[in-house]
């Protein structure tokens, strides 16, 4: 580290003081995930060994050596149950796991983190209802907003918000504190909805409300709506800092989706970044540069590895050095882009090389860029944000249906080859759900296609937000979907599906004139009373037919094969 220039290493001082304040909060993911572990999760174990190998890169990185020798001991062991008939985590590891965490003093104020929760209880994750690891959010609903229904409470909690009203301004700031104390009621996020003349008539008071965004900053937005979707309200809403404008009338899917979008970036997971480069401080620099923006990176410093890397992280970009011992960057850019899984992903060449014809000849082989060391840690960290971005947007489209957003078809269809093979290796249940709308042509017929796709949209969206983040939602086709539920069994999923039928037939919708309600019917069927991909869809769309037959508007399990 003495070779380093000053400022790199005032900021490895500055990341080794977070690195131990952020321990405890470690530590608490890896117990987390631990316990997952026990019910042979096997996802879970594979996070477990992620978390400990990074915890013990960063803990060489900043000297704290015992707990570097300790992770390095339980990834070790970790990657043994993994690779054994097990399959599960095994007292050896959880051994390894238990010094590790002794290793770590307890300091005052931070057993918080530590206490909590370490029992191995997956019974609220497997028993379906909302998803675990969703953010809270709170709706505050100043004054009255015409065209909401009187169950405009309910809807929202369909899709998991919580609404608060209140009618004068002063009851807000007291509201918002509260909501945003950490540890209180837990709200992630708060937003607040009211008209525009609503804010017009409470300017002072509200105005002090936006500045709060400041303080809140990321977990706190402002909607306000317009009675008409003319320019001067919009204009008024973007002079009172709203976040986000709706023409009345709007409907709950559309307030939804907006909420969504503001709170989705917070909610992202980082970006994945794969370095390549044979000399350990630059790697450490450059990893450190990136994981300081949240980002996430794993290092390769065997050019030979890089195929397993790829497949088991699946890095959103690389960045690699020129010069390497026994290949040169551009060579291995050349085999990456060879091979048809990888011809997609940036490669950014990071290296001391000024020569332009060399770096042409570089970018040559394949490579998206190059960037020159030393290499201003700003710069580096937007580079390679934007073509992650860019990296993480193209595969979503891939895999996507452009409607509703869900998985499309093809990619419903390997996740669940996937999971299959997954439930069958660790030896726990899973069950496919085919959802078909009910009646979904006179929908259409009497409200119109547009409004037809809102539906989809809607239903796409309750399924998304209901279901746990484990589990699989694809537009199956049509008016289709499909769901995978792992690590669960016929009678849970049966009771999940028929809360998920129930919310969905109480959700008023909407062409902006008559409000109407929809419902779908559904079949499922469970591994492993039925074996194959194809066994399970076959049966999950009799148990559907049978579904339908029966009146619609109800969830039908496929019974023995
Ligand atoms: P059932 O209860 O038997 O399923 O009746 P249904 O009317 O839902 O079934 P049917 O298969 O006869 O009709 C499905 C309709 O779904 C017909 C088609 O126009 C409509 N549909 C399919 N994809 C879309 C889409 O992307 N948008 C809209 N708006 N409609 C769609
Ligand atoms: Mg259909
Ligand atoms: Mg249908």
């Amino acid at each position: 580290m003495d070779g380093l220039p000053v400022q790199v290493q005032e900021r490895l001082q500055q990341l080794s003081a977070q690195f131990r304040a952020g321990l405890p909060e470690k530590l608490q993911e890896i117990r987390g995930l631990w316990s997952r572990s026990f019910d042979g999760d096997i996802e879970a174990l594979r996070s477990l060994r992620y978390r400990v190998h990074r915890l013990a890169g960063s803990a060489a990185t900043f000297g704290f050596e015992e707990l570097t020798d300790l992770a390095r001991a339980a990834e070790q062991q970790i990657e043994r149950d993994l690779a054994s008939e097990l399959c599960a985590i095994s007292p050896a590891s959880r051994e390894g796991l238990e010094q590790l965490i002794a290793c770590v003093p307890e300091e005052s104020g931070s057993d918080r983190h530590i206490a909590s929760d370490d029992t191995p209880d997956s019974s609220t994750d497997a028993d379906g209802g909302w998803a675990d690891d969703e953010p809270l959010k709170l709706v505050i609903l100043a004054g009255s907003v015409s065209g909401l229904g009187v169950d405009f409470a309910e809807q929202l909690a369909v899709f998991g918000l919580t609404l608060l009203k209140v009618e004068e301004p002063s009851e807000i700031d007291s509201l918002l504190a509260s909501a945003m104390e950490p540890g209180q009621s837990g709200f992630a996020y708060v937003i607040f909805l009211s008209t525009v003349s609503f804010f017009s008539e409470h300017l002072q008071r509200l105005s002090d409300l936006t500045a709060l965004r400041g303080t809140y900053s990321g977990r706190f937005f402002t909607v306000l709506v317009g009675d008409e979707d003319d320019f001067a309200g919009r204009l008024r809403s973007v002079r009172y800092g709203a976040d986000a404008f709706l023409a009345i009338p709007f409907d709950v899917t559309q307030f939804v989706e907006r909420v969504e979008t503001l709170t989705a970036d917070r909610n992202a997971e980082p970006y994945h970044v794969l370095i390549i480069d044979d000399d350990p401080e630059q790697v450490s620099t450059t990893a450190l540069i990136l994981q300081n923006a949240g980002m996430i990176t794993s290092v390769v410093t065997d050019p030979r590895n890089i195929f397993r890397v790829m497949v088991e992280y699946k890095p959103e970009l690389i960045l690699m050095d020129m010069y390497m011992p026994d290949c040169t960057g551009a060579e291995l850019a050349g085999i990456l882009r060879q091979n048809d899984n990888f011809v997609g992903i940036p490669i950014v060449f990071l290296s001391v090389e000024t020569d332009a014809d060399k770096q042409l000849a570089a970018i040559q082989s394949g490579a998206d860029g190059f960037l020159v060391k030393p290499i201003d840690p700003e710069h580096l960290v937007t580079s390679v944000r934007n073509r992650a971005a860019r990296m993480r947007a193209m595969r979503f489209y891939m895999e996507r249906d452009s409607l509703t957003g869900l998985l499309n078809h093809t990619s419903l269809k390997a996740r669940l080859e996937n999971d299959l093979a997954r439930a069958r290796r660790v030896g726990t249940q899973m069950v496919f759900a085919m959802i078909d709308i009910d009646l979904f042509k006179s929908v259409n017929d009497t409200y119109g296609h547009l409004t037809g796709d809102r539906v989809l949209k809607g239903l796409a969206r309750l399924l998304q937000d209901r279901l746990r983040r484990t589990d699989v939602v694809g537009r199956y086709g049509g008016e289709e979907f499909g769901v995978i539920l792992f690590n669960t069994n016929l009678r849970n999923a049966h009771r999940l599906l028929n809360e998920l039928r129930d919310s969905f037939s109480r959700l008023w919708q909407s062409n902006g004139e008559s409000h109407f309600r929809v419902t779908f019917s559904c079949g499922i069927a469970g591994f492993p009373n039925f074996e194959s991909a194809s066994e399970l869809n076959e049966a999950a769309d009799g148990a559907l037919y049978r579904a339908k037959e029966a009146g619609r508007n109800q969830v039908v399990s496929a019974t023995e094969p």
